[in-house]
C-alpha cells in the first residue's frame, strides 16, 4: 500500500503540473469492501480522507475508526439512509435528485446542521449510473437555492469505465466548463469549490481537465473482492 500511495501521489502531482487550473489535488482513498485494518494503515500512510459508497459499511467503519479520517458518502443515497450520515460526513458527493435534497434538509434544519454536498452529474448519459442529466443541473441547483442547510460545494461526476481517452478528456472538459459557469452565475450560497472527478483508471486526464478531487481505490488498495 506504501507504494501504491506513493504512485498515486506522484501521478496526481504530475498531472497537476499540466493541469488547466495548476490547482492542488484532493485525494479521497476509495475504501469500499476494504477493512478497518487497510483503513488504519492508510491513516497513518497520511490519507485524511475516505469515500465510501454505502450506507451501512459508512456507518459500521465510522463506529470504529472515529474521528481520525474525513467520510465521504459517494454511492448513491437512497432518502431513508440520510439520516444515519448527514451528522458525520464531510460531504456528500452523490446529491442528484430533489426529493433527497429535500430529505437532507429536512433533518439537518431539525438538528441545525449544514451539510455539504456536491452536485452529481451523469456525464456519460449512462442508464446505469445516478447524477443529474447535463442540462438538468441549473434547472436543480436553482430549486434547492432557498435549502438553508444544504450547502452546495461543486460538482462529482462518474466517467465511463471506457479506454478512449478523447472520449474521457472531452466529458471531464464539459464538466469543467459547467463548474465555471455556475460560479459565474454567483448563485448565493453556491460556491464551486471541489471538482470531484477521476478514479483509478483516469485521475490523471481528470486532473488536467480541472478536477481538484479524485477518489481513487484500487490503485491504492488493490482489487475489491465483493
Ligand atoms: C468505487 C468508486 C471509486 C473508486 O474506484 P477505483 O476504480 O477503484 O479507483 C470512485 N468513485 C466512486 C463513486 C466509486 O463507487
Amino acid at each position: 500500500m506504501e507504494e501504491n500511495l506513493k504512485r498515486v501521489r506522484e501521478e496526481i502531482e504530475k498531472s497537476r503540473e499540466h493541469s488547466v487550473t495548476g490547482e492542488e489535488v484532493k485525494l479521497i482513498a476509495v475504501t469500499k469492501t476494504h477493512g478497518v485494518d487497510a483503513i488504519e494503515e492508510a491513516i497513518k500512510l497520511g490519507v485524511t480522507d475516505i469515500g465510501e459508497n454505502k450506507v451501512q459499511e459508512l456507518t459500521e467503519k465510522m463506529d470504529i475508526i472515529g474521528d481520525k479520517v474525513r467520510y465521504h458518502m459517494i454511492g448513491n443515497l437512497q432518502s431513508n439512509k440520510v439520516k444515519y450520515i448527514y451528522r458525520d460526513v464531510a460531504l456528500i458527493h452523490s446529491l442528484d435528485r430533489l426529493s433527497l435534497a429535500k430529505e437532507i434538509e429536512k433533518r439537518a434544519e431539525q438538528t441545525d446542521h449544514i451539510v455539504p454536498c456536491l452536485v452529481q452529474v451523469n456525464i456519460g448519459d449512462e442508464a446505469s449510473k445516478g447524477g443529474l442529466a447535463y442540462d438538468g443541473v441549473l434547472p436543480f441547483l436553482e430549486s434547492i437555492l432557498d435549502y438553508e442547510h444544504i450547502k452546495v460545494e461543486g460538482l462529482m461526476a462518474i466517467a465511463p469505465n471506457v479506454e478512449d481517452e478523447a472520449y474521457l478528456r472531452k466529458l471531464f472538459r464539459k464538466m469543467f466548463a459547467l463548474k465555471e459557469d455556475i460560479e459565474r452565475r454567483r448563485y448565493e450560497g453556491v460556491h464551486m469549490n471541489h471538482l470531484s472527478m477521476g478514479m483509478s483508471n483516469d485521475f490523471t486526464i481528470a486532473i488536467e481537465e480541472g478536477a481538484n478531487m479524485v477518489r481513487v481505490g484500487s490503485r491504492i488498495f488493490g482489487k475489491r473482492h465483493y
